[in-house]
């Protein structure tokens, strides 16, 4: 293929597809007939447990020990070196996971934890993690999965929200984390800590799960599950409010699936690479249930980005099919193409991203630089699988993030004030992205939120806050989100919960949270804040907020920038106008002002002390 820069491309030039030159035929190749075609309910026997009902783990691991492709790789965990010479790594089969699965559905057991019990997840990428999550599933247990460079805070809310009546966490985040704050955590009847490097962990009132899988069977039969019962349970965040839980539910295992075949177009003898963390949706539907489904190998790097190790791994392990974010391409971007050019990697064919826009010129990079382009695909929490996507069938308009899945029905839609919608039917019109409800992996509630959920609803098309345009040839092209969250890196920020943790300080009197636009992050998470009487802004107190911003939240979630302002904009209800706010640090229109009630201009250099 022609290497060429990536500034020679026009904006409006488009990637094609040559099915001739593809060493490997993509799963699809006619977008409309495939979408005619398509229905949900012909994925039905892969949907069913032998007893009939459906349960992901049976369909993820437990289908595949039980026959020929036990002996395969599931897992390859790599280890260190972190950037030189050959990584090390050790391999999980079918059977290898389905047993220690197994054993977990039996220590949980033993313990007491049963079907509709949550059990939280904060633990290093490593097998017990797998295993913890796919022993829950069998046991009906219903799984949360969290970052694990969340801060204490974030931790505890949701662990308080969902309930949690069980945790696994690794031993060091446990004791850097949680073990000072366990009594704010009331529901929690266990927590299950995994030592460092096997080792076994003794950590005062937790149960070490080296010695509980010591001691457990592996012969656990499946608790009966079926397709609508809850299986996972993930945390985003809205503008307002506390975090919301989404529901999902075993059925979504189908949306999985079809998803990892027709936008990720896995095959059988694929080594796939998702490099999001469990912690997060994509790690959870991408990074552990969409391969397993497929049965293929799937590699899993503990360690953080570093540029020289990721083409380590896509070069050394064959990788074919690799699934990343936006800000690592932006990452690796900035490394360089000599960088680049210093590995091979004849076997990957595509490449796709999620999470954030992903910008024209990184799509042209990877044609230009890795020789394959970048597929951008959509999806957010609530819909717990990719519903919008640059697939192998049809051409890439760099910067669209593509067009709807076959199964998954897409349209723009305008709000009004009395809770009804106005479709879109004009190419290239800003409105609200819905999808009419039905897709398997939808989600089912907001925990102990049924206004909220309801509320996201119009008839039967669910609004997803995110706006976009669709062009004539049904492309989407993403233009922002409808509310005030703000994305980071990939990872999805409520302003409200940083706001709290701000206002948790002495000095602070108000906090207004924002994203302002970062080059290689998408976004920067920034706070504005007012003081109390007798308190002065200097450095030592910017330094002080950072700190106990980023002690609280962690580094994920806390501000990267503290401003002073003299005073915030309120609405006349009294709510920090944050858009507001981000339009005058940006120099952006600051458009309809009609709700504004007191006025406070910010930054000002001169309010400053
Ligand atoms: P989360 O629920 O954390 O997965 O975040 C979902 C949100 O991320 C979406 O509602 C979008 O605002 C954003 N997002 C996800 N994928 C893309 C994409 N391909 N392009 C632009 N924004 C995206």
């Amino acid at each position: 293929m022609t290497r060429q820069p990536a500034a020679a491309h026009a904006a409006t030039e488009i990637i094609r597809k040559t099915p001739a030159e593809l060493l490997v035929r993509p799963n699809f190749d006619d977008y409309q007939a495939t979408r005619e075609t398509f229905s949900w309910a012909r994925s039905d026997p892969l949907l069913r447990t032998p007893d009939g009902g459906c349960n992901i783990a049976y369909t993820a691991v437990d289908r595949h020990a039980d026959g020929e492709a036990g002996a395969r790789t599931a897992l390859r965990f790599m280890g260190s070196p972190a950037t030189t010479g050959t990584i090390g790594s050790v391999d999980l089969s079918y059977d290898q996971l389905a047993h220690s699965a197994r054993r977990f559905t039996n220590v949980l057991r033993e313990l007491g934890i049963g079907k509709g019990d949550v059990m939280f997840v904060v633990a290093a990428r490593g097998p017990e993690l797998y295993a913890g999550v796919m022993g829950a599933l069998r046991n009906g247990t219903i799984v949360s999965p969290l970052f694990s460079a969340f801060g204490p805070e974030p931790i505890a809310t949701r662990i308080r929200l969902g309930r949690g009546a069980v945790l696994l966490i690794t031993e060091s985040l446990y004791r850097k984390k949680l073990a000072a704050i366990r009594d704010t955590m009331p529901t929690l009847r266990r927590v299950i800590v995994i030592g460092e490097s096997g080792s076994v962990a003794t950590v005062s009132g937790t149960e070490s799960f080296s010695e509980l899988m010591a001691a457990a069977s592996d012969d656990a039969d499946l608790t009966p599950t079926t397709e609508d019962d809850p299986a996972l349970l993930h945390f985003t965040s809205g503008t307002t409010g506390t975090p919301k839980g989404a529901v999902h539910v075993h059925g979504a295992l189908a949306t999985h699936y079809a998803t990892g075949f027709y936008a990720l177009d896995l095959h059988p003898d694929d080594i796939y690479w998702c490099t999001a963390d469990p912690g997060w949706v994509t790690g959870t539907s991408y990074g552990i249930i969409a391969p397993l489904l497929h049965g293929i190998t799937s590699i899993v790097d503990p360690e953080d980005f570093d540029a020289e190790r990721w083409y380590r791994i896509l070069e050394q392990e064959k990788v074919s099919v690799w699934y990343t974010a936006p800000t690592a391409i932006r990452m690796l971007m900035r490394a360089g193409e000599d960088l680049a050019r210093k590995f091979s990697h004849p076997d990957l064919r595509f490449v796709a991203s999620v999470g954030e826009p992903l910008n024209p010129e990184a799509v042209w990079w990877g044609r230009d630089v890795l020789g394959l382009p970048i597929h951008d695909n959509w999806w957010q929490t609530e819909t717990g699988g990719i519903m919008i996507a640059n697939t192998a069938a049809f051409d890439i308009k760099p910067g669209s993030m593509g067009r709807p899945l076959p199964g998954v029905d897409a349209c723009l839609v305008q709000r009004s004030a009395d809770h009804r919608v106005t479709v879109i039917d004009t190419p290239d019109q800003v409105g609200e992205l819905a999808l009419r409800a039905g897709w398997p992996s939808m989600f089912r509630s907001y925990l102990n939120n049924a206004e909220r959920y309801r509320d996201c609803f119009v008839d039967d098309l669910y609004l997803t806050g995110d706006l976009a345009t669709r062009d004539a040839d049904g492309y989407y092209w993403f233009v922002g989100r409808a509310d005030d969250v703000i994305k980071s890196a990939g990872h999805l920020i409520g302003p409200f919960e940083v706001e709290n943790v701000l206002m948790e300080h002495p000095a602070v009197a108000e906090a207004a949270v924002i994203g302002v636009p970062s080059p290689v992050t998408g976004e920067m998470v920034k706070a504005f804040v007012t003081l109390k009487h007798g308190y002065e802004f200097d450095d030592a107190l910017r330094r002080e907020l950072l700190g106990h911003a980023r002690k609280k939240l962690g580094a994920a979630v806390a501000p990267k920038d503290v401003e002073y302002a003299a005073a915030l904009p309120h609405t006349r209800s009294g709510k920090i106008m944050r858009r507001l706010v981000r339009a005058r640090e940006l120099g952006l229109p600051e458009g309809d002002l009609s709700t504004l009630e007191s006025d406070g201009h910010i930054p000002t250099s001169e309010a400053k002390s």
